[in-house]
């Protein structure tokens, strides 16, 4: 099927494009389109004006300063996958970011698109609700930041109001050491996961773990964190019982069943990749001197 007709907007500027958000009613932006034509030319959306967002320079981008890190949302996730900077100081990104999608769809597709888009089995929202990172959007009332707590709403719904634009993502790295693991389990390789984990860990010289962080995706409709794992491991070492702490959290969410697979299979998946990921970030901590 074709899109639904539409009329096409292509600001050069971001002054341009907030003025056609406030001007124009019934309105999608178009990033790399990987969700979004799909859904148009299946019908599930039928937009007045489509605004492209591809020609705005400032939106795209990795700024690293110090530990911070600032990603454009028009960033594609080919350059996520290959900056060498970002691995550096977030490892977790070039694990997590070679089984999003297909060389093809990583060429186009964005970190911004694919963290409104929301799919429940999306890595790259995973990863910021990992990273407790915060959201810059712009609206008409000016810019407001979203932390990662309060972005997910549900299935496929951030807290982006119709008028405003995710400008970038922001996140604190974590020290120099860390240990990241990254699994997820799909049927086919590029395919949406059926269930994923991602992990941090961070210890101390005599390997008891001064912080952690987990996160679940593709188990229910947002990316999940083990918050109570996460506080029970602190000043453990990552032995069996520590992990089966996690891997018990993750094995009570609330998953979803799907044409693919039974509630009882995911949850059953949940503990496995959470065990995997735990694991590979244990081992790869280096633990200080
Ligand atoms: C074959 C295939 C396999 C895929 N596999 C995976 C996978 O394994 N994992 C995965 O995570 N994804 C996968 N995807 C989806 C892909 O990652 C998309 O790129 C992503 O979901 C959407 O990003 P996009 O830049 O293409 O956004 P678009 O499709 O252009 O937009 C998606 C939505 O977000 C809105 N939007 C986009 N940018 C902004 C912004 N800056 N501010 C406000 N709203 C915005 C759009 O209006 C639209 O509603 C796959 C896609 C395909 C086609």
């Amino acid at each position: 099927m074709k899109a639904p007709d539409f009329s096409y907007h292509d600001p050069r500027t971001l002054a341009e494009l907030m003025g056609l958000l406030a001007d124009l009613d019934d309105t999608k932006l178009l990033a790399g389109g990987q969700s979004l034509m799909p859904m148009l030319n299946l019908r599930l959306l039928a937009p007045e004006h489509v605004i492209d967002i591809n020609r705005i320079p400032e939106l795209a981008g990795i700024r690293i300063e110090g530990d911070m890190v600032e990603i454009g949302a028009m960033t594609r996730q080919a350059d996520l996958l290959a900056s060498h900077e970002l691995a550096l100081i977030a490892p977790i990104f070039r694990k997590a970011m070679a089984h999003v999608g297909h060389v093809q769809t990583r060429s186009r597709g964005t970190i911004g698109g694919s963290c409104c888009h929301l799919d429940p089995a999306a890595e790259q929202p995973a990863l910021c609700a990992l990273l407790d990172a915060e959201f810059d959007v712009i609206g008409p009332d000016g810019v407001r930041i979203v932390p990662a707590a309060e972005w997910f709403q549900g299935y496929l719904q951030s807290a982006l109001d119709e008028r405003e634009l995710l400008r970038a993502i922001r996140f604190r790295s974590w020290p120099r050491g860390h240990g990241a693991g990254f699994e997820e389990y799909a049927r086919r390789r590029g395919d949406f996961a059926i269930a994923g984990a991602a992990a941090l860990l961070d210890t101390a010289a005599d390997r008891s773990i001064r912080r952690a962080a987990i996160v679940l995706f593709g188990v229910e409709p947002s990316p999940v964190r083990l918050v109570k794992a996460e506080q029970m491991l602190l000043g453990r070492k990552l032995d069996h019982a520590a992990i089966e702490i996690a891997m018990d959290e993750a094995r009570g969410l609330d998953a979803m069943s799907d044409a693919h697979v039974s509630t009882d299979y995911r949850l059953h998946l949940a503990g496995v990749v959470t065990q995997r990921a735990l694991s590979r970030a244990g081992s790869l901590v280096e633990v200080p001197a």
